[in-house]
């Protein structure tokens, strides 16, 4: 694909958009995807996460109480989506992190694996979160190997972070079963309370953030990969947040 061609419509008219530094974004005409061009490699994006910032991680762990509190909110919509209950059921939590997630699907009766590239979150959640699968890497290369599929899938805040958007979800639709239900969340570009000039949104953090999604190319995203969004959350800051569920069988 050409680094000026909008990967979720194909269009080809998308003229700079914006700037930081070093790092340029494209704006499609057609569908409104805002994309890092030209795009990191994945091996750059893989160098950038080998070494988080630890002191940010730190800060996040800190804040365990209230995201363990606000993961077992979210986890309410997983259960209710699944007919005859959570128990037993297989829970995937893509982007894992410390586990806050994945102890609140255990919790909720779920069977929770979480998948994170970050080692040190992950030691963290085995630490504390015991219980749960955990897997150190990537979503494509698990989605590759492994012969689970899942009931529930849990996403939050790491599709604005892939290079490819394409492979991704589909590496998500097909690690999940017919009619699975996938809860994700990503920034809004196209929010009325994303401040005007980009550059003063705080998740305007190149090259970190490399596709800005709005509501209409998000769902189109998902549909091209048989994923259907039936419910969006109201969202008092600038993001999406949205249950869609996978259409037909597993080819
Ligand atoms: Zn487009």
């Amino acid at each position: 694909m050409e680094a000026s061609q909008c990967q979720v419509c194909g269009g080809n008219d998308c003229p700079p958009y914006a700037e930081q530094g070093a790092w340029r974004y494209r704006r499609c005409t057609d569908c409104g995807l805002v994309f890092l061009s030209p795009m990191l490699t994945d091996g750059a994006l893989a160098a950038l996460y080998a070494n988080p910032d630890s002191g940010g991680t730190r800060a996040y762990f800190r804040k365990e109480a209230s995201k363990l509190r606000r993961a077992r909110g979210r986890v309410r919509h997983l259960r209710r989506a699944m007919a005859g209950g959570s128990r037993g059921r297989l829970f995937l939590d893509v982007g894992c992190s410390g586990g806050f997630m994945t102890q609140a699907a255990l919790e909720a009766g779920f069977t929770p694996w979480g998948i994170d590239p970050d080692g040190d979150a992950v030691a963290h959640a085995e630490a504390h979160y015991p219980g749960p699968t955990y897997r150190v890497g990537g979503l494509t290369e698990f989605a590759a190997e492994a012969e689970q599929r899942f009931d529930a899938v849990y996403c939050s805040e790491v599709l604005e972070h892939v290079a490819d958007g394409n492979a991704f979800i589909a590496a998500i639709a097909g690690l999940m079963v017919p009619d699975g239900v996938l809860y994700l969340t990503t920034p809004d570009i196209g929010h009325w309370r994303r401040p005007r000039k980009l550059t003063d949104w705080d998740v305007f953090t190149p090259p970190h953030h490399c596709l800005f999604f709005s509501q209409g190319n998000l769902r189109r995203l998902l549909s091209r990969h048989g994923l259907e969004i039936y419910h969006r959350q109201w969202a008092f800051k600038p993001g999406l947040k949205v249950l869609a569920r996978k259409i037909g069988a597993n080819p």
